[in-house]
């Protein structure tokens, strides 16, 4: 699905000198690397603060805390994701509540926030799934006109740039209150471990989860606030500066793959990936289709036999997770979501991948619905 090794080869010893550095340096834990790195990224996404942490559920949890939010307070998220949003709702003591997805874009479905909020809502969710970012604008108006925090969940669309009714073009992940992102080694901006980051353009709740990474301390062994241990290690951020510099660069190999398989894959019973804002909203985290015919499953196979690596994100909906089932859902609130976990399926998207790769994976692809 990614090609880690080979982006590495193109950067090798630009790496290689930066990690030798940090360990000559000594400075193993929040070093010049990671104020360097945090600075560098600050600037990327024009945004005041960026709080490094150990990996982008730290980073989503720590945002929550920020919120003095008490127990039982609703929180919505969407039910077609990664776990990691409504997991540290959960372990917070706050009630997760999802949302259904627009068919078209994966991404919550703004409307059915809106039926959604209570008089204990607090905070909104939304994640940009795929590395297309939500509809922000109309997200941010409901949150506005209900009073409640938006955390954006920035782990898969770093990069992406969303355009506004205003039209002004704006980083995703900086729209909301807080966002939040993670560099796990596959994301579009990945370190060679696990790291995490948080932006705010608000002072004191930047100020507030500085504390909280960091056991609550402002002087140290002073406590000021119950807080976890999240950092981010300067070894990652040492790599991460240097990808960072690359990243508009990765992204748009990404998109130009995207454009190819659109143009090489033909089937009336195949829905492609749309961009919805504008050409540079969606940085193709991963590159999903839907299959319509009922075959996702035979794909998925006949794929996998072909050494095709084909992922299926997501196969099951979050409300119908054990850990988070209720018994107050209901299965029509989410239908778009139950029907897409059977549709979709991704296939290999990375900043290496060379049209060649794609022509042999295409052609399976057309192959398969040919037979079918
Ligand atoms: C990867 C991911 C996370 C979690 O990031 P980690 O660094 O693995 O903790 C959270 N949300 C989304 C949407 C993700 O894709």
């Amino acid at each position: 699905m990614v090609d880690l090794k080979s982006q590495y080869s193109d950067i090798k010893s630009e790496i290689d000198n930066a990690v030798i550095d940090v360990i000559e340096s000594g400075q193993y834990i929040n070093g010049p690397a990671v104020q360097n790195f945090t600075s560098n990224l600050a600037q990327y996404l024009s945004v005041n603060h960026v709080i490094p942490c150990a990996n982008g559920t730290d980073a989503l949890q720590v945002a929550l805390m920020a919120l003095d939010l008490k127990q039982g307070d609703e929180v919505i998220t969407t039910d077609f994701t990664f776990a990691s949003s409504v997991e540290v709702i959960a372990l917070l003591g706050l009630k997760p509540v999802l949302v259904d997805v627009e068919m078209d874009t994966f991404n919550i479905d703004v409307d059915k926030i809106s039926s959604a909020i209570t008089s204990n809502t607090k905070a909104i969710i939304p994640v940009h799934l795929f590395g297309q970012t939500a509809e922000m604008d109309k997200i941010m108006k409901l949150a506005e006109e209900n009073n409640l925090y938006v955390i954006e969940d920035n782990a898969q669309a770093i990069g992406s740039v969303y355009t506004n009714s205003n039209n002004e073009e704006i980083k995703a992940g900086t729209i909301g209150h807080i966002g939040t992102t993670s560099f796990f080694p596959s994301k579009n901006l990945g370190c060679y471990g696990d790291g995490g980051a948080i932006f705010t353009n608000d002072d004191h709740l930047a100020q507030k989860m500085r504390g909280l990474v960091n056991h609550g301390m402002y002087k140290r062994y002073y406590h000021d606030l119950v807080g976890i241990n999240s950092r981010l290690d300067s070894v990652q951020a040492a790599i991460l500066n240097i990808k960072l510099k690359n990243l508009d660069k990765y992204n748009q190999s990404r998109r130009n793959s995207a454009m190819i398989y659109n143009k090489l894959i033909n089937s009336s019973e195949i829905i492609k990936p749309i961009i919805k804002y504008n050409e540079n909203s969606h940085v193709f985290h991963q590159y999903t289709l839907r299959l319509t015919n009922g075959k996702r499953d035979e794909m998925v196979k006949f794929l996998n036999e072909n050494d095709v690596p084909c992922g299926v994100y997501y196969p099951i909906p979050l409300h119908s997770q054990n850990a988070y089932k209720r018994d107050e859902y209901k299965e029509s609130d989410f239908e778009i979501t139950n029907q897409i976990s059977n549709e979709v399926f991704s296939l290999p998207m990375h900043s290496e991948l060379d049209e060649e790769q794609q022509k042999y994976i295409a052609d399976l692809v057309n192959q398969f619905m040919l037979k079918s």
